[in-house]
């Protein structure tokens, strides 16, 4: 099996065995040529796959099915938004079948999965292999929130393709202490949901601005440009500034009340936490699943020890998520 994560800056291969065993450990990318269009991007994923497999040691005749993901919004079966996204601007994007395409070009089989679903197959598959009766929630803090529902080892895609969007979920931000007063909104248009409060996005655009009034004189003030100062939001913490905890403590706390909707949904086996919010040491790892913990209505006992995990390998996470679905519809076909 093939793994393919093709993002708006870089494309990533892996390749999976039947035994469940990735053949890459390191990462292999490439800089994605996507704003050139359909046409060369495909070609340079073929391409791509050719060298790819050479450094595995694999021959690509003997891959039978290739497993893409990439930023949504997309259908279930992989056919683009019409509308376009901001990773895919080129025209010839819009309303594109890179599945049904990409599946002709490679002569092979090619399942779909978005950059979020991918990722969370990912996590799922870390903790509990690829076929198991768990079930999982990932939540993945990047420039937005991504992430999926996994349940008998299956992605929850939904009717259109649309399952699993946990960034746009609403949660009742008007618990957290730390914010009244803030409206916090999201791209979508929603107030309130996880990502509107939990993302890079959420810190440069609702979380810095309302802090910085309370901290006059803070370093990041300084900057000027809040994307610029948004980023450096995550070190500052990790080394201990008050103000940039108190903004990590504030996405744990929306978390919080995020899983404990989800532990009432699903009953799941694990939640899992990734993405770049969380390229952390470990110690501000276990500091912010303990926030995240704390920040949760009192569960019922039975369902009070339902673990909080990391997922490993986030740039990684695409690829290997993608060659997982992969491998279970490469089973479906009885081709392993
Ligand atoms: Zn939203």
């Amino acid at each position: 099996m093939a793994g393919v994560d093709l993002g708006g800056t870089a494309v990533n291969y892996t390749f999976l065995t039947g035994q469940e065993q990735f053949m890459l450990e390191e990462l292999c990318e490439y800089p994605a040529r996507s704003k050139e269009g359909p046409e060369i991007c495909l070609q340079q994923i073929a391409d791509g796959l050719e060298i790819a497999a050479s450094k595995a040691g694999v021959q690509f005749a003997d891959v039978a099915v290739v497993g893409l993901g990439t930023p949504g919004p997309a259908s279930a079966a992989g056919v683009l938004s019409a509308k376009g996204s901001t990773n895919f601007v080129h025209p010839g994007w819009a309303a594109f079948d890179i599945c049904q395409n990409l599946e002709h070009r490679l002569g092979k089989p090619v399942t779909y999965l978005n950059d979020g679903n991918a990722g969370a197959l990912w996590g799922h598959f870390v903790l509990f292999g690829a076929s198991t009766r768990a079930t999982s929630i990932s939540t993945i803090i990047g420039t937005g929130l991504g992430g999926g529902v996994i349940t008998d080892s299956n992605v929850v895609k939904g009717r259109k393709g649309y399952g699993g969007e946990l960034g746009h979920v609403l949660i009742p931000y008007q618990s957290i202490d730390a914010i009244r007063g803030l409206k916090p909104e999201c791209n979508c248009g929603r107030l309130g949901d996880l990502e509107s409060l939990c993302s890079l996005t959420a810190i440069e655009k609702c979380l810095l601005p309302f802090f910085l009034r309370q901290y006059p004189g803070h370093q990041l003030g300084e900057i000027g440009d809040f994307r610029q100062a948004a980023k450096l939001v995550r070190g500052l913490a990790e080394s201990g500034d008050s103000m940039c905890k108190e903004i990590f403590r504030v996405q744990a706390n929306a978390l919080g009340l995020f899983f404990d909707a989800m532990i009432n949904t699903f009953d799941p086996d694990a939640l899992i936490v990734g993405g770049g919010a969380l390229e952390t040491k470990q110690e501000f790892q276990r500091w912010f699943l303990d926030e995240i913990r704390a920040s949760m209505p009192k569960q019922r006992e039975e369902q009070a020890d339902i673990p909080i995990y990391v997922m490993p390998n986030g740039d990684t996470a695409g690829a290997r998520g993608a060659a997982i679905e992969a491998l279970q519809f490469a089973r479906t076909l009885g081709l392993a």
